[in-house]
């Protein structure tokens, strides 16, 4: 059996070791070693990272219990030099080490127990099955975690036998029936688990509980713990130097200054829809001054180039409020638009003839008998206002 070395000490990151075995599979090299520090992706840890005689480990996986080490070229040597990605390793620890604490806690406090645990690119989650807890209960967990990880309490790691077992206050039921590894937070925290863990509280930095919510399988947590936690905290604080600076406020005065903006902002949208609906309604008297006068109703027809579909069908209801029009209007924004309405009471089907009229700019679109709307190529719209004009006209 290949010796997984990680298990007895987390803070190796460079060693040597033979080759026992290479297989090709997959476009891949898979190399066994004798003996291995490499942590294969497991329990929620991802694989570490690293280099076998200067060749890159793409991935470590675990298969029959085996470590196998995949590569994209076999080393040429029998013994090879190994390092591991220290930065990529630590910050493993620090996450998983600070999701041992951060289980406790809920555990002891609330009696919430942890279902499930990943270590993400960005952050970290855990699952707990009583997702009951408040907002203040959370908040409270976050603020002990981080008060135990200043005691700076040991983490030790040991295999222990089934009798030993019994007589430990495990948080958690060991998910094997051999072999089982114990990591304990010193008189603390019973945990099994076969990952990488920092030496002590301490090593952990600080835990951050990013935000948290409620799911079908429970409360989920997502959070950083170390160095994360610290680069968060930078990426946070730029976040706010900007923003003092843009908004030419103190830190804390930004809420209420964003409040303000967004009210203000409201008030501008609330203002500015008024402001058109006025210039549409003066439009609309312009262009029914300036409608031509047919036997039995006026016929309105204009192209714009500054309009879209929305604003030509407010401005088409607006004129159609008066009696006695038919009004074609198009537009030139993005592509040919068209919409043709009528007052109530004039007596023509617009869905009869709109047909015709969408073919000339080979166009899609529809609508009923009293308002029709389409959309085709520019090229033809004044083509095709013609026809919608001689259509009506002949009606
Ligand atoms: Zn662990």
């Amino acid at each position: 059996m290949v010796e997984k070395l990680y298990y007895h000490d987390s803070y190796k990151s460079s060693f040597s070791a033979e080759i026992v075995d290479i297989n090709f599979a997959n476009g891949y090299y898979e190399v066994l070693l004798d003996e291995t520090y490499f942590y294969p992706e497991s329990g929620g840890q991802p694989a570490d990272g690293g280099f076998i005689d200067g060749i890159k480990v793409e991935n470590v996986i675990l298969r029959d219990d085996k470590v196998i080490h995949v590569l994209k070229t076999a080393p040429k040597n029998k013994f090879v030099n190994c390092e591991i990605d220290w930065e990529k390793r630590f910050d493993n620890m620090q996450q998983h080490s600070g999701q041992h604490l951060l289980s406790a806690v809920f555990y002891k406090l609330f009696n919430a127990e942890t279902e499930s645990f990943s270590i993400g690119r960005d952050s970290s989650h855990i699952t707990l099955t009583n997702s009951n807890l408040s907002e203040d209960n959370i908040k409270e967990v976050e603020i002990e975690t981080n008060r135990l990880i200043y005691s700076n309490l040991p983490i030790i790691t040991y295999f222990i036998g089934n009798e030993e077992l019994k007589r430990l206050p495990l948080r958690k039921k060991p998910k094997v029936d051999e072999n089982i590894r114990i990591v304990e937070i010193k008189d603390f925290d019973y945990s099994p688990c076969g990952g990488t863990h920092v030496k002590s509280l301490g090593e952990i930095g600080i835990v951050k509980i990013k935000k948290f919510e409620r799911t079908k399988k429970g409360l989920r947590i997502e959070f950083v713990c170390g160095f994360r936690a610290f680069n968060d905290y930078l990426k946070k604080n730029n976040y706010i130097n900007s923003l003092i600076t843009s908004l030419s406020a103190k830190e804390e005065e930004i809420l209420e200054k964003v409040d303000k903006i967004l009210d203000e902002n409201k008030e501008l949208k609330k203002e500015l829809i008024k402001l058109r609906d006025n210039i549409l309604q003066y439009e609309a008297e312009k262009l029914i001054a300036e409608s031509i006068n047919l036997k039995n109703f006026k016929l309105v027809a204009k192209i714009f180039n500054d309009k879209d579909m929305k604003e030509l069908r407010t401005l088409s209801q607006i004129i159609t409020k008066e009696k006695g029009i038919i009004c074609i209007l198009c537009s030139t924004t993005n592509c040919g638009n068209i919409v043709i309405s009528r007052s109530d009471d004039v007596d023509v089907n617009i869905n009869s003839f709109f047909k015709t009229i969408l073919d000339v700019i080979e166009g899609n679109g529809g609508g009923n008998q009293k308002t029709c709307q389409g959309s085709g190529k520019i090229d033809n719209l004044d083509l095709a206002l013609d026809k919608a004009i001689s259509l009506i006209s002949n009606y």
